[in-house]
């Protein structure tokens, strides 16, 4: 590979992961609108408006980076009030939990800079998705937005996803998937091996990451052994949908 990371041991992914996402943190919205002319927007809507949040939950958002599904999940509650009468106030907050400090500065500061989001709303929290630092039954809802192919160890991001989740809580995933359309996925392998490391060089200065990202997109497990996953970690309900043809997918189980 160009890259090698399949080849290399759990704790060098660690290693890795966190050298990845130092180096992009500055570029790293800019580089999602470009890679994905903007789409990542739209399937992030999409996730949230599944989600369809309501007025008091207490959300988590692991690998939660530099803000984009907390903040969707903010506006979402917010318009939802605008139309709704929520005379009791019940307020709904966000964890966004993520290893990697310099993404969760950009976060902090794009959230400073939202005049209509209230600080108190978000907590900030530095952590490994495979173990968190958070109480257990805590969380109504566990997100978890193109993290969780990061991580050395899928299972163990399962089993806390299920632990700090309150019983009936719900667990969401949104990640790249499988095209099962082989002309579609033709096209989509030019486009992810030819075209998007040289984007990030000629955009973020460098190649290596983002053919990295390339190669996690495809060690990912497809939509049935992941689903199948969620389910050894105690899980129920779990459903799957596809979007746009299955470039990604979006998971969701319940803790019953
Ligand atoms: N959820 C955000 C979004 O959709 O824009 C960020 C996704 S970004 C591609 C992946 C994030 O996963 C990075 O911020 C990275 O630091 C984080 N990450 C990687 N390994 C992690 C781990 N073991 N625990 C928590 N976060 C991790």
């Amino acid at each position: 590979t160009h890259f090698g990371f399949e080849r290399i041991k759990a704790h060098e992914k660690n290693e890795k992961v966190r050298e990845v996402f130092d180096s992009v943190s500055s570029t790293y919205d800019i580089m999602n609108d470009a890679m994905s002319f903007g789409v990542h927007r739209l399937w992030k809507d999409i996730f949230i408006q599944r989600l369809g949040p309501t007025q008091g939950t207490r959300l988590l958002d692991v690998a939660g980076g530099t803000g984009d599904i907390a903040f969707r999940f903010l506006k979402y509650l917010k318009n939802k009030e605008c139309s709704e009468n929520n005379a009791l106030g019940v307020k709904s907050n966000v964890t966004v939990c993520d290893i990697n400090e310099a993404m969760l500065n950009v976060g902090r500061s794009r959230s400073k800079s939202l005049s209509w989001i209230d600080s108190s709303d978000i907590s900030w929290v530095q952590g490994d998705a495979e173990k968190l630092p958070l109480n257990s039954d805590s969380y109504c809802a566990y997100t978890i937005a193109f993290g969780i192919r990061n991580v050395t160890h899928i299972e163990r991001v399962l089993e806390e996803a299920y632990r700090v989740l309150k019983p009936g809580g719900r667990f969401m995933c949104l990640e790249f998937s499988h095209v099962h359309n082989p002309y579609l996925q033709w096209l989509y392998d030019q486009y992810s091996f030819q075209i998007i490391p040289v984007m990030g060089q000629v955009i973020a200065g460098e190649w290596k990451p983002y053919q990295y990202l390339v190669e996690s997109i495809r060690q990912f497990p497809n939509q049935e052994d992941f689903k199948h996953m969620i389910q050894c970690a105690g899980f129920q309900h779990i459903t799957h949908e596809n979007l746009s043809f299955g470039v990604v997918a979006i998971h969701s189980a319940f803790k019953l």
